[in-house]
């Protein structure tokens, strides 16, 4: 019998929980012992490593989080504290390392593999979706239903009351969950990093609009952008003469229950890591592409520079 295990590292997302039930399922299947690795790289140093069960994932497939944890890990970066994981993977038969994370937990992975040959499939699992090489990374499709019961809501308010929303949402240095949650939400400003902006070019558009009748306003703003949300707001209140508040919206984007959309992809996520492992494929990061699931190396997926998907940033002309 072959072992095989699986961790969480660096920010959690829903839709883990869902992978990882069906790791233990489909390890079962094929003839794998599946084992957990609780609170990321720092379980692995710490031999916080256990066989899986049936028992372990039962009532899961609904929750947000992760089960095992996850962490960020100093220690891992050190390599006597990754020669002390090696012997404990050891210990237990373990050489199959699936890994759930982002880039940063790629290039652990990496140095780890070099060094010790604990051959690795890595799941793109962040809700920022800014990981090169792959469309869709686990957690995304939650979070966007979450900005958008939020947004939903805010839009409730706002037009009861005559108020401009700023709404703020996470993203790091990518504006993905910002623009996709204006387009589908329907905002009148979507500012994101990766488009310069100067609210002025607004002013006159704006103000002939709340003549013409317009009594509310949503701005869907993501984090990454060069002003803070709050002078957004007060831009809205000085310059438009709107009445203006804040919603940040934080990490209520991370949790909840996974949406079907995630369940699937972390079952689809799951089935092809362990087959690239079973096949092989000693170090590469499974993506999901415009042509489907791919294979890709460590490099690429690392060291190549995440650009927003030219065909939505256009889309932001028509927000
Ligand atoms: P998120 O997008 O949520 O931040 P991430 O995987 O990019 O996820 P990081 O904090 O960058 O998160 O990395 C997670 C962990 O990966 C680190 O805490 C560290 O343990 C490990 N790691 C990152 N870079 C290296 C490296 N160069 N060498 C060894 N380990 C690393």
């Amino acid at each position: 019998m072959k072992n095989i295990a699986i961790l969480c590292s660096g920010g959690d997302v829903s839709g883990m929980n869902p992978a990882l039930k069906h790791f233990v399922e489909y390890s079962l299947q094929k003839g794998l012992t599946p084992y957990f690795v609780y609170d990321g790289y720092e379980g692995l140093i710490d031999n916080n490593i256990r066989e899986a069960t049936y028992k372990d994932v039962s009532g899961i497939i609904n929750r947000g989080g992760t089960k095992i944890r996850s962490a960020r890990s100093k220690r891992f970066i050190d390599k006597k504290y990754r020669d002390i994981a090696k012997k404990n993977l050891d210990m237990l038969n373990i050489d199959m390392l699936v890994v759930l994370g982002g880039d940063g937990s790629f290039k652990g992975l990496d140095i780890f593999y070099k060094e010790n040959g604990i051959k690795f499939c890595g799941i793109p699992a962040t809700i920022d979706n800014d990981i090169s090489g792959t469309e869709y990374c686990l957690g995304v499709d939650s979070a966007l239903n979450i900005i958008k019961t939020s947004i939903d809501s805010i839009r409730d308010t706002a037009a009861s009351f005559s108020r401009a929303f700023v709404i703020e949402t996470m993203g790091r240095d990518c504006g993905y969950l910002a623009l996709i949650s204006a387009l589908t939400c329907g905002a009148e400003l979507c500012l994101i990093p990766e488009k310069e902006y100067d609210l002025k070019s607004y002013e006159d558009k704006f103000k002939k609009e709340i003549q013409n009748g317009r009594r509310y306003f949503l701005a869907i703003v993501s984090e990454g952008i060069k002003q803070d949300s709050k002078e957004i707001a007060e831009w809205f209140s000085q310059k438009i003469g709107m009445e203006s508040k804040v919603t940040v919206l934080g990490h209520v984007q991370r949790g909840g229950n996974p949406t079907v959309y995630d369940r699937l992809m972390a079952y689809k996520f799951i089935n092809h890591a362990i087959t690239a492992l079973l096949q092989g494929k000693d170090e590469s990061v499974i993506c999901y592409t415009k042509d489907g699931f791919k294979y890709k190396s460590i490099d690429e997926v690392v060291n190549t520079t995440f650009k927003l998907d030219p065909e939505l940033l256009e889309f932001l002309e028509n927000v």
